[in-house]
């Protein structure tokens, strides 16, 4: 944590140390390296790290990033890390929105050969947990995308142009969100109530003294507290 608290205070000051107080910066000097780490850790996605930034005429930003993570060159098959690079091949997974303008990243990954004589796969291209292999889009985006159509967004149509995705990708999102939930063993229903509809034919009692009437007293509780047998509100609310 403080590696990265202290590569954020040089990244945006030019010079480790420690901020005690506000100060006026006057100048700032750039070593080699800081603005890609700034970038980088601006960027947060674990296992890639930003080369550079370009900014469009239409003020978008592309930002072009590499493979970060050793482990991305272990063979999804055989799980041996490749030496041997066979090629590069360039994807544009879709990311999150980051400020106003779209970002949208460009991806130069390695392909690997598999040299293990028993695994059956020939070649592989690097793939991450933050962005698993053919993914279009990245994991925290298909996250947040899911979660938003279930709890913020009115429909999966929403949620698709708020993060600029095609339909079928946001609905595949919220399928994977609402899963989990739907996979859950339901809670015990004890008491089971139909808003604004009664079922079945009212019965009326009348006083015999004062000649009014009123609807039949609910049945009997049963031991555990529960009204089985009964469609209908609370005890004591009008059937
Ligand atoms: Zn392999």
């Amino acid at each position: 944590m403080t590696s990265v608290i202290m590569a954020v205070v040089k990244a945006v000051h030019g010079h480790e140390g420690e901020v005690a107080r506000l100060v006026k910066v006057t100048h700032v000097e750039y070593v080699e390296g800081d603005v890609e780490r700034g970038a980088t850790l601006l960027l947060g996605i674990e296992g890639l790290a930003v080369e550079r930034v370009v900014l469009q005429d239409c003020g978008s930003r592309v930002a072009h990033v590499s493979t970060a993570d050793e482990a991305a060159a272990a063979c999804p098959s055989c799980g041996v890390i490749s030496t041997s690079v066979k090629g590069h091949a360039i994807t544009a997974p879709q990311d999150i929105p980051y400020g106003q303008a779209p970002v949208q990243l460009v991806w130069r990954k390695r392909r690997w050969r598999s040299r293990e004589q028993a695994c059956p796969r020939g070649s592989f291209t690097e793939s991450l947990p933050a962005v698993p292999a053919r993914a279009r889009v990245t994991t925290r985006l298909r996250r947040e995308c899911g979660a938003g159509i279930a709890d913020r967004f009115s429909c999966v149509l929403t949620g698709a142009q708020h993060y600029r995705i095609s339909w079928p990708v946001a609905h595949r999102a919220y399928t994977a969100h609402v899963e989990k939930a739907l996979a859950a063993p339901l809670p015990r229903v004890c008491v089971l109530g139909i808003d604004e509809t009664r079922r079945g034919k009212i019965r009326w009692d009348q006083d015999l003294v004062t000649g009014r009437t009123s609807t039949a007293a609910p049945p009997p509780k049963s031991p555990n507290g529960c009204w089985h047998n009964r469609i209908g509100g609370a005890p004591g609310s009008r059937m």
